[in-house]
């Protein structure tokens, strides 16, 4: 590792009984990456965020954020550090209108909870936040839509609003452009191209022209080994990976 990793994992294994799911993986990231995680189906991409995130535990090696150990710290102690995770699997709350989710996030990192939101000023603050988040992600008109009635890429869009509340320094995307149509993938991908230079992004994904567009580093994850890291074109052009997924239909999940 240099001074200058914000990521480092160190030999990280993850194990489901006698099945590795990720085996002995090494992986940096430096800040402000733009850096991409793909792999076919069953590479281990997911399980990865999960022990970044601290939702899976490891069984084996060193997760570093910053130079600091986090592989025993619970989730919220990885999010006060700046790790962030939107899931492949929704996490909202359906039935809240779009401002009451990013407002319970952006309340949660103001760590006052609702004990801020009695607060008229703090609550004041609370709102502008939301409200230029939602301008952020392109939800400026959405705020009082219930989860529920939004598209599957708006949904898409309101999560990246809810991870960027806890003004993450390294933002963890599973797939974000899985499911939504070609317009809203473009609409996502100008959306991750535009975020601060502060904001480091790992991004997993299956479309490759999204990963390509986007990505200054990409990694190819394969049967949970770290297969190879480099630049898209260096990834693009080894036979390696191309026998290993590129050269294949399959797409992950
Ligand atoms: P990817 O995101 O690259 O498609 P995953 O990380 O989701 O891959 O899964 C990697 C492998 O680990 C898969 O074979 C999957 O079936 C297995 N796996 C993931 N989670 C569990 C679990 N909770 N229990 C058992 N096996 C799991
Ligand atoms: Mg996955």
């Amino acid at each position: 590792m240099t001074d200058l990793d914000l990521l480092e994992l160190r030999q990280v294994s993850r194990h489901f009984g006698s099945f590795r799911a990720l085996d002995e993986v090494d992986l940096t990231v430096r800040p402000g990456a733009r850096h991409a995680i793909i792999g076919p189906n069953g590479a281990g991409k997911s399980t990865l965020f999960g022990l970044i995130s601290g939702t899976l535990s490891t069984t084996a090696g060193t997760i570093l954020v910053d130079g600091q150990d986090v592989t025993r710290l619970p989730v919220d102690r990885r999010v006060a550090l700046g790790v962030a995770a939107t899931f492949q699997h929704s996490s909202l709350f359906m039935q809240e209108t779009v401002l009451e989710n990013v407002l319970l996030a952006v309340l949660r990192r103001a760590g006052t909870g609702l004990g801020g939101w009695r607060k008229v000023s703090a609550r004041a603050t609370a709102i502008a936040q939301a409200y230029t988040l939602l301008e952020r992600v392109g939800l400026p008109t959405r705020h009082d839509a219930q989860v529920a009635a939004l598209s599957h890429g708006e949904r898409r869009q309101l999560e990246v609003a809810v991870a960027l509340a806890t003004e993450p320094r390294l933002l963890l995307l599973d797939e974000p452009a899985a499911g939504m149509s070609p317009a809203e993938t473009a609409r996502l991908t100008e959306l991750i191209a535009a975020l601060p230079g502060e904001v480091t992004v790992l991004l997993i994904e299956h479309d490759l022209d999204m990963v390509f567009e986007l990505a200054d580093t990409v990694t190819v994850m394969h049967l949970g080994r770290h297969l190879k890291t480099g630049s898209p074109d260096e990834v693009r052009a080894s036979t390696e990976v191309q026998s290993a997924y590129l050269g294949t239909k399959e797409v992950s999940s």
